[in-house]
């Protein structure tokens, strides 16, 4: 058995480590839907690859192991993680979201969980104070993005958690923006944790994936349940992408924040732009809590360029950075909050909350930063030129 302390290694070497057959160094991809019987009620401890799989619960054991959790879930995206995680409520529950969550986050609670009478309440939890007035008896949970999307708003997870707790209902933190590499939820009082593993986990833009990690065992026994009798399980083939991805995230993730800091640094001096958004700038919204909370600022920044320059001549300019939804992949992309990753949210909530039609967000690669810079530098000359 591996020995070893520190989060570095335990991307490399967590969870289950290899195959016991062979000696291979990786977990095979077990592509196979079921498992043969030696009679009736003598199984291997492999039934049905919904129920579950050996490279997918190579990657859960990896997950939880990671976010410090006792049990890992992986999901076919992170709308999927986030659904199942959300099938723990009944009839009559409200969840608290963050205002600035993910839109699809939004969306499922707002068209679907709804139907069921699963309400929710869109809160500031950057104010814990205020948002511990808002826990009313319906209330069994409040759901976190910290640093949220798009604004990066830090929100104070010990703070919330001990609210959550002193009330009896579940914290849930959304860590996709910055993975157990950068910030431990669970650390800090959180009793699940979710991913859009298609971002920093995958890494390369080319797995859609979702994890959930808990920490109680009545919760992993409900969520097991949830997965296997809803079935939005993740495949023996895109398990095993993650749990390649997840090997680089250490490196990957310390370029990209490199680079990250670098780019934030150049446009805040930069006289077009008008706000910038990035919890690793002093000056940010809850910068002090993001020091004490992660590892730092992560890769992501939002900014919103002056009023004289033409944001859809911006994107279209950018030779580098590609306009995409997404973001967490190796590659720089770039979007519109306001017509893209949060337009199911309406137009009064997203102007609310501070979701501008003017607001740019990038996801930092790990490209040659003055490739980067240039790159941004010859888009902004060119969307001010009228
Ligand atoms: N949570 C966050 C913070 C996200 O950014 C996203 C997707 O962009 C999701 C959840 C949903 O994940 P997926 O697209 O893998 O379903």
């Amino acid at each position: 058995m591996a020995v070893y302390k520190e989060i570095d290694s335990v991307l490399i070497h967590g969870g289950i480590y290899g195959d016991k057959y062979t000696g291979a160094v990786n977990v095979p991809i077990y592509q196979t839907s079921t498992y043969e019987q030696k009679g009736l009620g003598e199984n291997t401890g492999w039934e049905y690859s919904r129920t579950g799989n050996p490279t997918r619960a190579a990657l859960e054991a990896l997950i939880a192991e990671l976010e410090g959790g006792i049990a890992g879930f992986a999901f076919g995206s992170g709308m999927a993680a986030i659904t199942a995680v959300l099938s723990l409520f009944r009839t009559g529950d409200t969840v608290l979201i963050s205002s600035n969550v993910y839109g699809g986050t939004f969306r499922v609670l707002d068209k679907i969980f709804k139907n069921f009478g699963i309400g929710y309440s869109i809160e500031d939890t950057t104010n814990p104070a205020a948002l511990e007035s808002r826990i009313t008896p319906d209330v069994k949970a409040i759901l976190v993005e910290s640093p949220a999307n798009p604004l990066l708003s830090v929100t104070d997870l010990a703070a919330v958690a001990g609210i959550a707790r002193k009330h009896g209902i579940l914290t849930i933190v959304d860590n996709t923006f910055m993975t157990p590499y950068l910030q431990r939820p669970i650390e800090l009082g959180a009793d699940i944790v979710v991913h859009s593993a298609t971002k920093y986990l995958g890494g390369h833009s080319d797995v859609v994936a979702g994890l959930a990690v808990v920490n109680d065992k009545a919760i992993a026994e409900r969520l097991a349940f949830i997965q296997n009798a809803t079935g939005g399980v993740l495949g023996p083939f895109d398990s095993f992408l993650l749990i390649r991805g997840i090997k680089t995230l250490g490196v990957r993730l310390d370029r990209h924040v490199e680079n990250a800091e670098k780019a934030a640094a150049w446009l805040k001096a930069h006289p077009a732009v008008k706000k910038v958004y990035y919890p690793g700038l002093p000056e940010a919204q809850g910068y002090e809590i993001q020091k004490r909370q992660a590892k730092n600022g992560g890769a992501m920044i939002s900014f919103e360029l002056d009023e004289k320059h033409d944001i859809r001549k911006f994107f279209s300019s950018l030779k580098l950075i590609a306009l995409a939804e997404s973001l967490g992949g190796i590659e720089s992309l770039v979007c519109h909050p306001a017509s893209m990753t949060h337009a199911s949210i309406p137009y009064e909530i997203r102007q609310k909350v501070g979701i501008t039609d003017g607001l740019i967000r990038l996801s930092i690669g790990i490209e040659n930063i003055d490739d980067l810079l240039a790159d941004l530098e010859q888009a902004i000359k060119e969307s001010g030129e009228q």
